[in-house]
């Protein structure tokens, strides 16, 4: 059924091929399994987009079976290294059981977990985050679109979920060359917001409505250690969405927290998620505000934080918008700086695929500098044991943070 179409190319054979160029066989030999437009010689028989392809060396080598999208700069990703295992049904459900026995041993009993992480788990473009009985999935290539059927199946056989609900609307899709597609691809009903139990908190999660598959699962550690330290007066929640690192502040004894965010529907979950967990909402200033902004208002009026989250959407998706992005992340800290009181601790982050953790390191550090403090790294953070990030594929590590302590 997902078998690719087998047109007949020049040399008299079936299966379609990708050969690269002379030389540009290097990252595919380290298993990074992006194949770019510019490295590519010619494709044989070039299959649909979704379809398999064989991806070979100049030298005719075999190199790994991949899927094409040919509307993409990444024209092809490699899903197996062994001619002797082709992308099938049986490959994909190996690889989701092996994603879904990973994450039980790594974080046994976790009801919202995300148990599929694309090319760090052998799933080219597929995310799949658990809430309960429910599975949200996103698939982000055309080879993951493409082998639908197959990943719901494997994954309803794994854990035994009663809806699946896809929530294929990044932005991504477009460089793909997919459309978006949304809605139930297993189960019946409707998909109605759920409660998901973390580390003792509750969070109301919305799959239909909310940002990408509902929830930041990638922040529970960070969540966990702002908690650790939040027993201060002030603490400062910028782009607080639903209000995780907000209620992680309060359980973790906050007096006070102000709370930030361009979007009501966030901040007014965010509310209720204080209340479901029994936590005082008055003890939080939930602002509808623009935190690039706001941030100077809070300077302007002498404003004084203990602790202080920032936590922005990504702003470069790219290496090619990175530039812009930092000057966004470098703005936003300075201002975090200058709001800390003396021993203040700073959580902050960045999720832009195109912002590695040096770059990112390095623009805090020209922060602290120009906001004047003296501040030093007490923690490198990132996402947890559910996001993994393959030796070889390092652009799997999207999310990283610095704790910073200042004075
Ligand atoms: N910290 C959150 C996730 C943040 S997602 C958590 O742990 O769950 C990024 C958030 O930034 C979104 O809720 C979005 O509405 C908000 N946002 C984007 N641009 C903004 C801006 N300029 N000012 C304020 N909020 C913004």
């Amino acid at each position: 059924m997902n078998r690719p179409p087998r047109t007949p190319h020049q040399s008299g054979g079936t299966t379609p091929r990708l050969i690269l160029k002379a030389g540009r066989e290097r990252s595919l030999l380290r298993r990074h399994p992006w194949v770019f437009s510019g490295a590519i010689e010619r494709v044989e028989a070039a299959p649909e987009p979704g379809g398999s392809l064989a991806v070979h060396a100049a030298d005719n080598s075999f190199l790994g079976w991949a899927t094409y999208s040919p509307e993409s700069q990444i024209r092809a990703r490699v899903w197996s290294w062994h001619e002797a295992e082709p992308l099938n049904a049986e490959l994909i459900t190996a690889r989701v059981a092996g994603a879904v026995a990973r994450r039980e041993r790594l974080l046994p009993g976790m009801n919202a977990v995300r148990l599929l992480h694309g090319e760090a788990d052998g799933l080219p473009g597929c995310v799949c985050d658990r809430y309960g009985d429910l599975l949200v999935i996103q698939l982000l290539s055309t080879g993951a679109a493409r082998w639908r059927a197959a990943i719901v199946a494997a994954l309803v056989a794994c854990t035994g979920a009663t809806q699946v609900y896809e929530r294929s609307d990044a932005d991504v899709l477009a460089l793909e060359g997919l459309p978006i597609a949304q809605g139930l691809v297993h189960g019946e009903g409707q998909v109605l917001p759920g409660i998901v139990d973390e580390q003792g908190l509750r969070f109301t999660v919305d799959p239909v409505h909310g940002h990408k598959t509902g929830f930041y699962l990638d922040q529970r550690d960070n969540r966990a250690k702002v908690r650790a330290l939040a027993d201060v007066d002030e603490v400062l929640d910028c782009f607080c969405y639903t209000g995780g690192f907000t209620a992680s502040a309060l359980a973790g004894g906050a007096r006070h927290v102000t709370a930030i965010d361009a979007s009501a529907d966030a901040l007014a979950l965010a509310k209720t998620n204080v209340e479901l967990n029994g936590l005082s909402a008055e003890r939080v200033d939930f602002l509808d505000a623009d935190v690039f902004k706001h941030l100077r208002k809070l300077r302007d009026q002498g404003k004084a934080y203990d602790l202080i989250v920032m936590d922005p959407p990504k702003f470069a998706p790219t290496a090619a918008t990175a530039e812009r992005a930092a000057r966004g992340y470098k703005d936003i800290n300075l201002l975090a700086f200058k709001l800390l009181k003396p021993g203040g601790l700073l959580f902050t982050f960045s999720c832009s695929g195109g912002v590695n953790p040096d770059l990112f390191q390095k623009i805090i550090a020209g922060a602290a500098l120009d906001a004047g403090v003296d501040a030093r790294i007490v923690a490198h953070l990132n996402a947890g044991a559910d996001h993994p990030v393959a030796l070889a594929f390092p652009e799997s590590e999207y999310l990283k943070g610095l704790c910073c302590v200042v004075g």
